[in-house]
């Protein structure tokens, strides 16, 4: 049986440590297992790849809002079998280069297959069994489905098939069953590319995780593009003639029935864990009640020396906290310290058209913590500004959350142009000591850009109340 210093399953946000780990030990001998292409699933079918589709929809929006500036353009075509072989090329090149790395490396043997412990430290990989003096699990998520009477039988697509290049031809329409930011993204890309899109969302709120008030402004320039009907559950899915499905839903609270005929259909409800392949109750691993891999504030799962960090412990699933937490882990199991995870400030951002932002508490979620008469709100449109107005940009605006009397940003959330950059500024006063944002109000943001939009939203403060009247003002409410 072979015996390694460390095991990684995952070739993820794990490889962030793998490298310095042999830099301070060039005799390190550690087994790499991915059963799918190196380089984990933010490049192979997740961030990267969509990112890569998402791009060129934008332009198309962009170019479709032409013309109230004085442009008269018209896109003639748009080519989806381009955009799909360019990202699958750019793609490609990246996994390639990771392959050959982890091929060629001295302190490494890789192994292309599925990992399954067998007993604690013992993995079965392949025909092989090996052990590890201590393991990193960062075994990611995969897509979760739902049960839907007929979905199985007539087919169905989900970002891994659209990504590996499933869904050969643009279909002239197509369902997207879920209403999170995959199908939101897909949905987008989709329907710019000149498909029939129609969102079908279980939960009341388009965008659940964003403030209400960003998912209603989302939804209102969305349906400009496409279907978004929301607290609808598919009940069945049956095949009709001319290699259409028919999606049936239910309207969760009246009942009322709809259906909705497709040339295809993306599932794209969730994610889950992977722990059928992993077994970790084998290797003596506790699991939390939805199957993730149980970590304690150090990323340390029940077993010692065995870390569980980035989708595989299920807190948040991106790409940007699964590498922050290698870092975590990297101090705690390589260097010996004991480091806790800080989750106060986790950004994200949706890229749709438009653009959503947000990082650390909602609303609801400050008001709770801090109660109501601590909390301020700032509110600043684009269009009130000098570059919102000249780029047109209707109704998107950004809100920050503080707390009254220490000034301390508690969270921001931002619709419109740009909005991931935007942020940053934010989020970066939420890293500093104080998380004050005095620094906002002080320092000279550039005349006229959009960062303008993000001082003067830290320049209107108000109450919660104050806040609600003016977006109902706004018509945003
Ligand atoms: C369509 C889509 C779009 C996304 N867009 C974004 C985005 O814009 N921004 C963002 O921050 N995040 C995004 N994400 C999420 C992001 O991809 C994940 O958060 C990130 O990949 C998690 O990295 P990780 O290191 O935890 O694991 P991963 O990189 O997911 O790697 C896990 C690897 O382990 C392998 N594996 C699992 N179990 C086993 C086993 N038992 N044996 C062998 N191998 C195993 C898996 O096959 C996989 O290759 C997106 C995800 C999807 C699906």
């Amino acid at each position: 049986m072979k015996q390694y210093d460390l095991i990684v399953i995952g070739s993820g946000s794990a490889m962030n440590i793998v490298e310095p780990m042999i830099r301070r030990n060039p005799q390190i001998k550690i087994a790499v297992i991915d059963k799918d292409e190196p380089g984990g699933i933010c490049l192979t079918r997740g961030c990267i790849p969509s990112k890569i589709m998402v791009y060129p929809a934008e332009l198309v929006r962009i170019i479709d809002e032409a013309e109230a500036l004085g442009i008269d353009v018209e896109i003639r075509s748009v080519s989806y079998e381009k955009i799909m072989n360019r990202m699958r090329s750019l793609i490609d090149e990246d996994i390639n280069s990771i392959r050959k790395g982890l091929s060629n490396s001295e302190n490494i043997d890789y192994y292309h297959a599925q990992a399954e412990f067998i007993a604690p430290y013992h993995m079965k990989v392949a025909d092989e069994t090996i052990g590890g003096k201590m393991i990193f699990l960062a075994t990611g998520s995969r897509v979760l489905l739902p049960r839907i009477k007929g979905l199985d039988a007539i087919g169905y697509h989900t970002s891994d098939s659209i990504i590996r290049m499933g869904l050969k031809e643009l279909p002239r329409s197509i369902a997207v069953i879920g209403g999170g930011y995959i199908a939101a993204e897909l949905g987008h890309f989709f329907s710019a590319l000149g498909s029939k899109v129609t969102i079908i969302g279980r939960n009341p709120q388009y965008l659940p995780d964003e403030e209400p008030e960003v998912s209603a402004l989302a939804v209102r320039h969305m349906r400009q593009n496409m279907a978004i009907m929301m607290n609808h559950e598919v009940r069945e899915i049956e095949s009709i003639p001319g290699a259409m499905k028919k999606l049936i839903a239910v309207e969760r609270q009246t009942g009322s029935r709809v259906e909705v005929e497709v040339d295809e259909i993306l599932v794209a409800t969730g994610r889950g864990p992977v722990n059928d392949i992993l077994r970790p109750e084998k290797g003596g691993i506790e699991t939390t009640e939805d199957g993730w891999i149980q970590v304690n504030e150090y990323l340390e799962t029940s077993q010692p020396n065995i870390y569980a960090f980035g989708d595989a412990n299920g807190r948040y699933l991106f790409k940007h906290v699964a590498n922050y937490e290698s870092e975590i882990v990297y101090y705690n199991a390589v260097l010996k310290r004991k480091v806790k995870v800080d989750y106060h400030a986790i950004p994200h951002a949706v890229f749709t058209y438009p653009e959503i932002a947000g990082v650390g508490l909602k609303e609801k979620e400050a008001i709770e913590k801090y109660g109501h008469d601590r909390i301020l709100i700032g509110f600043q449109r684009y269009e009130d500004t000098a570059k919102g107005e000249a780029m047109n940009a209707k109704d998107y605006f950004a809100k920050v959350i503080l707390e009254r009397d220490s000034m301390k940003i508690l969270g921001a959330h931002i619709i419109g142009p740009h909005s991931s950059i935007l942020i940053q500024e934010i989020i970066n006063l939420m890293y500093t000591a104080d998380h004050s944002a005095q620094p906002i109000l002080e320092a000279m943001h550039i005349h006229p850009s959009l960062s303008e939009v993000v001082q003067r939203a830290f320049s209107s403060l108000m109450s919660p109340e104050g806040y609600h009247h003016i977006l109902g003002h706004h018509g945003l409410a």
